[in-house]
């Protein structure tokens, strides 16, 4: 550690409290995505106790009201504009001991919040800035997880958003418009025999979010199932049918089909006439999750058919595949060892997770690094998920992101221009990687019966 980087250490320090006090009061008021006011306000306020002007995301002319700001630190010298995201979004957790209103923040999203703060509070102390170049554009964002898509359906639908993730919204709203590369610290637990404080992998698999409603009948379940058309079944049979076409999707593509079956309607002594399913379809490239996802709105489809039930398909885009520039998680993995030491800092250039991040739609046009700092315990979005370690979690990387923006915007930003510049795009811009994704949007009513008792079935997107 060079003695700029104590220098910056000691930023944060003194910082310390406002940091931890966030953590607690964040996870004590856990709210789920576009519903984050809570988290939004308390960070709204602490930012202009420090003297941020932050631009609300609901009040972008033209956009409809929702959580979440950003907030900018201008060194006053032209350059590269970086982004540092904060997640607010909490998860529908009922039976997590500390959950509230059946919520909590089993993801350690808050504690990414309770980082951004300190960002922001270092960054306001005198030295902070000095020989840097550009600005650090600090961002709170709501709705990372894609959960309640009905309700997210019904704001869509209202123009309130346009995307599911509030990345991709934040994209629609030109917050991103300008900035060059991006980064975030997601929390992880460093299980037992795993002593390290940060790690980080090359990226995720990107996703689409499913809505599969199947139509029946209702009748009496026990004197006249024959009036009935059981649309359980019929959504039963279209699992099974996915589960059957699981060999056919390449290991190569990491695809991942994780239904949950909505039930509504349901009363023991009634046929069910609905039937809901959630899902995603993950999968590494986009091409794939749009390939795969044929066959199960085939397979949901073909189910509908076997019992004489209708279904209707919704598909929305979700996020795309994150791919960490490996130029910029270098620079990344050199700042956490000068930090932690060598031996607490775990890169895997070759790493490769199933789950899934809005941030990969960033890293689609913009080079970004998603790491993971410890010091969380438990399992991630289960209920023994807790804070074990605010102090690694949030205070170090604070101190860890700060690193990087150093290494970044030093020298004239010399390393981040480097970056910049020989990052390739998958999409050339913002507005043609949303053009992309909307070409996933798909409602259609797949299977239909005529007064004769003949089929038409249409599940595709052409
Ligand atoms: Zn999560
Ligand atoms: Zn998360």
């Amino acid at each position: 550690m060079n003695e700029r980087q104590a220098q910056l250490v000691q930023n944060t320090e003194k910082h310390r409290q406002l940091i931890l006090d966030a953590e607690k009061w964040l996870w004590a008021h856990p709210q789920t995505g576009y519903t984050e006011w809570e988290a939004h306000g308390y960070l709204l306020e602490k930012f202009r106790e420090l003297g941020y002007d932050p631009v609300l995301a609901g009040k972008i002319g033209g956009f409809g009201d929702i959580p979440g700001f950003y907030a900018d630190a201008d060194t006053g010298r032209k350059g590269p504009v970086l982004a540092v995201f904060g997640e607010l979004d909490a998860l529908d957790i009922a039976n997590h001991p500390e959950s509230v209103n059946g919520m909590t923040h089993c993801c350690g999203h808050h504690a990414q919040c309770a980082a951004l703060l300190g960002l922001a509070a270092a960054l306001k102390e005198e030295n902070a800035l000095v020989g840097l170049c550009g600005k650090i554009r600090l961002i709170a964002v709501p709705a990372e997880e894609m959960i309640q898509l009905g309700f997210r359906e019904e704001l869509r639908r209202k123009g309130v958003i346009a995307y599911m993730g509030g990345k991709t919204e934040f994209m629609h709203r030109g917050i991103l418009d300008g900035v060059d590369l991006a980064m975030m610290v997601h929390g992880t637990s460093a299980g037992e025999g795993e002593p390290f404080d940060f790690r980080c992998g090359c990226g995720n698999n990107g996703c689409m979010a499913k809505t599969i409603r199947f139509k029946g009948k209702s009748a009496h379940a026990g004197g006249a199932p024959h009036k009935g058309i059981n649309a359980q079944y019929a959504a039963m049979l279209g699992l099974q049918a996915v589960n059957d076409l699981r060999e056919t999707f390449p290991d190569s593509d990491t695809i991942r089909f994780h239904p949950i079956m909505m039930g509504v309607n349901c009363a023991v002594n009634i046929i069910p006439d609905e039937m809901k399913i959630e899902s995603y379809v993950r999968g590494k490239s986009l091409e794939a999750i749009r390939r795969e996802n044929t066959k199960v709105n085939r397979a949901m489809a073909g189910a509908a058919l076997a019992i004489g039930a209708g279904v209707e398909l919704r598909d929305r885009p979700g996020y795309a595949p994150e791919r960490h520039d490996r130029q910029f998680m270098k620079l990344v993995e050199d700042c956490c060892k000068e930090l932690a030491g060598e031996d607490r800092v775990c890169f895997e250039y070759d790493s490769w997770s199933t789950g899934s991040s809005d941030f990969g739609d960033i890293t689609c046009v913009m080079p970004g690094v998603q790491f993971n700092a410890a010091g969380a315990a438990g399992t991630f979005h289960g209920i023994d998920f807790s804070v074990a370690d605010p102090e690694r979690l949030c205070v170090n990387s604070t101190k860890a992101q700060l690193f990087v923006i150093d290494a970044l915007l030093e020298n004239g930003a010399a390393a981040a221009k480097k970056i910049v510049a020989e990052y390739e795009p998958e999409y050339p811009s913002i507005h043609a990687y949303l053009e992309a994704i909307d070409a996933f949007v798909l409602d259609k009513d797949a299977v239909k019966y005529d007064e004769n008792g003949n089929v038409s079935v249409d599940f595709q997107n052409i």
